[in-house]
């Protein structure tokens, strides 16, 4: 074992500051990883401030990790020391279930293990993720990271990414297809990004007007406040797809107005109570409202490759570890272009 510093938060209402945690001693298939970046998630902040309940203290959040393979057991053969490499929200499943050979280790029958605030089956006690020195991770969560993308912008990839291309791989969204991105924040930027790669017709739904020039230099072909009526009933009955990344519940009845006959609305941002849904709205063109969780590891990877192909990586503010907490108003505030992502660095010296 060894120990090593990381940020963590004492219970609901603390700050986040400077503690000590333990890392495994690294068996055959673990990989031992000196954390370089680490993106900041909303659901970092979620667990910190214990809004879905059930949170663990301390807290040590992180789960966009980017990091240099340190160490490697003696079975490991997918990285070796010295890669880049990226871990993301998973650090295990039981890989014999229906969902794990289905390679959708995030639905795992037996739960899947979180990088942080997870059950930590070494150590005892819970997991704790990235705004920490170091890692240690079987192999088989450790993700390989395309030479051509600048690390420090991969690592909102690993959760950012995946949970917004996950849903619009899995609803095969392609060219031509009109797709609306709702929320303008870590995920959304993603989703303009992906669903421009892939060919669709994007429109940025915000409530922020002053998004608008980002939302199209990003990807977006238009842009849809939300908040003006007029201009939702234009769009209405119109898109193929929406990813909704709105982090709290709300009413999502004026957006399944905007769905096409048959088509979807995917919940990824609100993990909490939606306000009530009129049935008669989605009996009314056969619509569909639908969620999704990350993504599993091996359509992870797949979003990483897609990524070095089409050169997409996250649009990010660095920050320093002490600064974290002052981060976390910002993005409470909807004040971050698109991710924080702190250098780990600063956490050394
Ligand atoms: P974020 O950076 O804070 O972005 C959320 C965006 O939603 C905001 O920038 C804002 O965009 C919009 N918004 C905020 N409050 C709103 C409200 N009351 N009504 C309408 N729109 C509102 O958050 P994030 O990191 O992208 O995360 C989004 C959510 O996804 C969080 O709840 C997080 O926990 C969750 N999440 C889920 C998964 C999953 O696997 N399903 C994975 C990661 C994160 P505009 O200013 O453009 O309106
Ligand atoms: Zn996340
Ligand atoms: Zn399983």
């Amino acid at each position: 074992m060894s120990e090593v510093k990381a940020y963590g938060a004492a219970d609901s209402k603390a700050d986040l500051k400077e503690i000590k945690i333990e890392r495994r001693a690294i068996k055959p298939r673990d990989v031992k990883i000196k954390i370089t970046y680490c993106g900041v998630c909303h659901s970092d902040i979620h667990t910190v401030r214990n809004d879905w309940g059930g949170s663990k203290y301390p807290v040590v959040p992180g789960h966009e990790i980017i990091g240099k393979v340190l160490e490697i057991g003696n079975e490991v053969e997918n990285v070796k020391v010295g890669d880049t490499v990226g871990v993301g929200c998973m650090v295990d499943s039981c890989r014999e279930c229906e969902p794990c050979k289905n390679d959708l280790e995030q639905f795992c029958e037996k739960g899947m293990v979180g990088t942080y605030n997870g059950k930590d089956k070494h150590l005892g006690g819970h997991t704790y993720g990235g705004y920490s020195e170091e890692v240690v991770v079987d192999n088989y969560y450790v993700l390989r990271v395309p030479k051509n993308l600048d690390e420090n912008a991969v690592a909102p990839l690993l959760c950012a990414g995946i949970t917004t291309f996950s849903p619009l791989n899995h609803w095969k969204v392609s060219k031509g297809d009109k797709v609306g991105v709702i929320g303008l924040g870590g995920l959304g930027h993603m989703g303009i990004k992906f669903a421009h790669a892939m060919g669709a017709h994007v429109v940025m739904i915000t409530t922020s007007p002053d998004k608008a020039d980002d939302a199209k230099r990003l990807g977006a072909d238009e842009v849809l406040i939300s908040k003006d009526a007029d201009a939702m009933k234009k769009h209405a009955n119109s898109f193929d797809f929406l990813l909704n990344t709105v982090p709290v519940g709300h009413d999502i009845n004026p957006y399944i107005s905007l769905l096409k006959i048959d088509a979807t609305m995917c919940m990824v941002g609100a993990v909490e109570p939606l306000e009530a849904v009129h049935g008669g709205s989605l009996i009314m063109g056969r619509k569909n409202v639908a969620g999704s969780l990350i993504g599993g590891i091996k359509e992870t990877q797949e979003m990483l490759d897609f990524c070095g192909e089409h050169n997409i990586v996250s649009d990010i503010e660095m920050i320093d570890m002490n600064t974290i907490n002052e981060a976390y108003e910002r993005v409470v505030n909807g004040d971050v272009k698109y991710r924080f992502v702190i250098d780990m660095e600063s956490l050394r010296n």
